[in-house]
């Protein structure tokens, strides 16, 4: 069976298809997934999927794209994951990317909201997941300066190259492969995940984005994760198998090993 460790059902494209993507889950073998938050306003939306549906789970956090959204504290972000299937704070982290005229010192709400997401997830003892565009230097720092290892978590959607991977490794955080592994102009990124060790690789669709080929630019929903581990096995010579039983170890290793074992199903 797979695991999706990070996709957005809360949004507009999904939130109201969950049977369905369901259906189509369970005929490709994905029996559980991690449904991320991205604003505050949202958490409501996502937990309700993570308690009433079997294998879902979710994350409280602020994305770093959200700029105009509530901003979280961390006593905010703390409470939230005392409720039940709440297993991580994100997604957060840094994004430059579109910084739409403005100058990388202009960004330190960025900087402060990804800080506060750090000492929540310390004092939580929940980890992170972190979102890094163009920002790979920053986030890192952050990450150090906070001590971000002791929450430890994932660095998703992972697009950076492997010197960021081995520093964020170091760190104590696991890497998250998507769709974008099976792009055709992705070559470097697979040689990345040749070297990211099994134990440490996670696999997610982030849908409704990114869709895997051979369906890419199409709605993307957790049913396709397989197809993601299927890419990963091809690049790292092992069987489609073998890597969704080590993702999904990594997943429960990670995200679950704090839950108690009779509110995993609840
Ligand atoms: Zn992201
Ligand atoms: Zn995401």
């Amino acid at each position: 069976m797979f695991v999706d460790s990070h996709c957005h059902l809360g949004s507009p494209e999904l939130a109201g298809r969950i049977a369905e993507i369901r259906q189509a889950m369970r005929e490709a073998r994905v029996d559980r997934a991690l449904c991320i938050c991205t604003t505050l306003d949202e958490f409501a939306l996502v937990h309700a999927l993570a308690v009433e549906n079997e294998g879902f789970w979710c994350s409280a956090g602020v994305h770093p794209d959200e700029e105009d959204s509530r901003e979280p504290t961390v006593e905010g972000l703390v409470e939230l994951t005392r409720l039940d299937k709440v297993v991580a704070i994100g997604e957060t982290g840094l994004d430059y990317y579109r910084l739409a005229g403005r100058d990388v010192a202009d960004m330190e709400w960025q900087r402060e909201r990804f800080r506060v997401h750090i000492r929540a997830a310390r004092a939580c003892r929940k980890p992170l997941v972190i979102h890094t565009r163009s920002a790979s230097a920053d986030t890192l720092r952050l990450l150090r300066d906070e001590q971000g290892g002791d929450a430890g978590g994932v660095f998703h959607c992972f697009t950076e190259t492997a010197e960021v991977a081995r520093a964020a490794l170091d760190l104590g955080f696991h890497i998250s492969f998507s769709g974008i592994l099976t792009f055709r102009n992705a070559a470097e990124l697979r040689e990345v995940a040749a070297f990211v060790p099994l134990d440490r690789c996670l696999i997610e669709t982030d849908s409704p984005y990114l869709a895997p080929m051979p369906l890419r630019g199409k709605v993307n929903t957790p049913a396709n994760v397989p197809l993601v581990a299927a890419k990963l096995a091809e690049i790292k010579a092992v069987a489609v198998e073998q890597i969704a039983a080590a993702t999904a170890a990594n997943f429960e290793r990670l995200f679950l090993s704090s839950v108690p074992r009779d509110s995993t199903n609840s």
